[in-house]
């Protein structure tokens, strides 16, 4: 039995204090935190841009309850053939392309700007999985067209973080592989040109293999292949250490899941937040991150340590 007491000081010009009390959850975590919750609010001197009317700070709305919680060899964390037919599709694509491009740079004697080409994929998958998960991480809910599968499951994600650990490979992969299959497959059959081949590979393939990297950042250093941790720590995949800021507070941040070499300068220069507050008087979209913490995104206790640990 547990509960979670949650206390918010409101911006000003009016301080309301919310109280929230969930129970019960099936871990025994109290959780006490005091957050002020100041956002949007740029306040250089003179300037100060606060929405409008800011009456109540809710929670967000529920993606989650506590009876989806996997458990272990939960059949939802298993491959099905399905999956697998996908991943096999992805590779399939990724694989033409890669084709392409060194038999037509083989023909034309042209190497240096394919693999600079590829270079460019690599690192633009990186702030596209950043884009990305930022996206679906604070915005839409589980009926949204399209994204809503993905949303519910990050947002699952954030609460039981170790499951992705414990997803068979397929299964973690398919649904990008999917969508890999569908934008690569035409590109395959339309051009033939080494250089935008060289690109369209390496990004592709990075992108659908950025969830096996997410799930590698989640891993024990103990238990990773040797090769894996050399490439986490050489800063080639994402870190351990750097994606672990990401299920903290004030889970914000670190959202870019190949390399992680676009997170720092993303989260330096606010360009999230400057998004969020665009979309905001824009639109009148609030992300979830402006009302957190909630139960939410809130990581259960034990796994909080487990990541410190890793
Ligand atoms: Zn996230
Ligand atoms: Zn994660």
């Amino acid at each position: 039995m547990s509960i979670f007491t949650q206390t918010k000081f409101l911006p000003s010009p009016q301080h309301h204090v919310h109280t929230i009390c969930h129970s019960p959850v099936l871990r025994t975590s109290v959780h006490c935190s005091i957050s002020t919750s100041a956002k949007p609010k740029l306040n250089h001197e003179k300037l100060t841009i606060e929405p409008p009317r800011l009456q109540r700070l809710e929670p967000s709305p529920t993606l989650l309850n506590d009876n989806m919680r996997p458990m272990l060899n939960d059949p939802s964390l298993l491959s099905t053939w399905s999956h697998r037919a996908w991943v096999a599709s992805g590779c399939t694509t990724v694989l033409i392309s890669l084709a392409k491009s060194v038999t037509g740079a083989a023909h034309s004697h042209i190497w240096a700007e394919p693999i600079l080409a590829g270079l460019v994929g690599y690192v633009l998958a990186d702030l596209g999985s950043g884009v990305y998960h930022w996206g679906i991480d604070n915005y839409g809910g589980a009926s949204t067209p399209i994204f809503g599968a993905q949303i519910e499951a990050f947002q699952g994600h954030h609460k039981w973080p170790w499951t992705i650990t414990k997803r068979q490979f397929a299964n973690n992969l398919h649904a990008l592989a999917r969508v890999i299959t569908f934008t690569v497959l035409p590109l395959d059959l339309a051009f033939d040109d080494p250089i935008l081949h060289g690109f369209i590979a390496v990004c592709s393939g990075c992108i659908m293999f950025s969830q096996q990297f997410h799930a590698w950042a989640h891993g024990t250093k103990s238990r990773l292949p040797p090769l894996v941790v050399a490439l986490q720590d050489s800063g080639i995949l994402i870190s351990r250490s750097q994606h672990s800021a990401h299920h903290r507070q004030p889970y914000n941040n670190n959202y870019c899941i190949v390399s992680g070499v676009w997170n720092e300068f993303l989260d330096k220069h606010k360009v999230f937040e400057a998004l969020e507050m665009i979309l905001f008087f824009k639109q009148g979209l609030r992300p979830r991150s402006w009302s957190e913490p909630s139960s939410e995104w809130t990581e259960e206790a034990e796994t909080i340590s487990q990541i410190a640990n890793n």
